[in-house]
């Protein structure tokens, strides 16, 4: 059985995402009918104005534009931290239709890569003794014996998911889960969607990363201390 590597796409987002949001902004404050709001927004770059409304936090105007994931190579650890987020929509690939007597893939955390050949080779058993116990369950419980079989299953399980939120819950979850504080592989699924983001619609996610990168650092004593590196690192993506 295979390890699996975080793979992320983004499938779909809301075309002219930042003409959409800038319009949406510009309706609440300008006296000029939407055909004439729709043309401005096409015809001049709006990526100042849109900077200006995100840092004066009117931001509710963000969520007319959508962004649509596909995930896959990441952990039912990963998935039970993900779905705590309740502004989005989850697809995720289901343990009771989709059975793993062949096998199922699985992530090595990268401490216990770090501990060598023999950690690795022994979480290796690990997994194959997981799904000897599966398959074991599979074949005494007949009928839909994936519902209870995958009881037995590792949370280092991997899993397939669509995911879909709107950009201000984005910034939201880019605030808490690429923050160093956050659990390695729930930030680096952060940081694949910030960048593809980034590319998708600059403007709107010109800011976006750890809540320090664009004001002060919410951990207190709990702090990591490395706002400047964050700041860099966040500029770059
Ligand atoms: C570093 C870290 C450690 C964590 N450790 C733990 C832990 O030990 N145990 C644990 O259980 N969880 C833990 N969590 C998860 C955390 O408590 C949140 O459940 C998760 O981050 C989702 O955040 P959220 O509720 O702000 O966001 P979302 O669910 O994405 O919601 C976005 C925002 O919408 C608003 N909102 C959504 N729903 C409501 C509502 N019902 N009422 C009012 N406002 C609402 C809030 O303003 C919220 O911030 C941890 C998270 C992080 C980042």
């Amino acid at each position: 059985m295979p390890e699996s590597r975080l793979k992320v796409t983004l499938l779909a987002s809301t075309p002219d995402a930042e003409a959409v949001c800038a319009a949406a902004a510009r309706t609440c404050y300008s006296a000029m009918h939407t055909d004439e709001l729709a043309a401005l927004v096409h015809t001049k770059d709006q990526t100042v104005f849109l900077r200006r409304i995100v840092a004066s936090g009117h931001l509710s105007v963000l969520e007319h534009a959508s962004f649509t994931f596909a995930v896959e190579g990441v952990s039912r650890v990963l998935l039970a931290q993900l779905t705590r987020h309740r502004i989005a929509s989850f697809s995720v690939q289901s343990q009771r239709y989709v059975s793993l007597g062949e096998g199922f893939d699985y992530i090595i955390p990268p401490r216990i890569r770090g501990l060598g050949e023999e950690a690795v080779a022994e979480y290796r058993s690990q997994m194959e003794t997981a799904h000897s116990w599966y398959r074991a369950w599979q074949e005494k419980l007949g009928e839909n014996a994936n519902e209870d079989a995958r009881f037995v299953l590792p949370a280092a399980c991997e899993t397939r998911l669509t995911l879909t939120m709107n950009c201000r819950e984005l910034l939201h979850f880019f605030s808490l889960r690429c923050c160093s504080r956050a659990q390695w592989e729930i930030r680096a699924l952060a940081d694949a969607m910030l960048s593809l983001c980034k590319k998708a619609a600059p403007a709107l996610f010109e800011t976006a990363g750890p809540s320090c990168v664009s004001g002060p650092c919410p951990e207190g004593a709990k702090s990591c201390g490395r706002a400047a590196e964050m700041r860099e690192k966040y500029a770059k993506l």
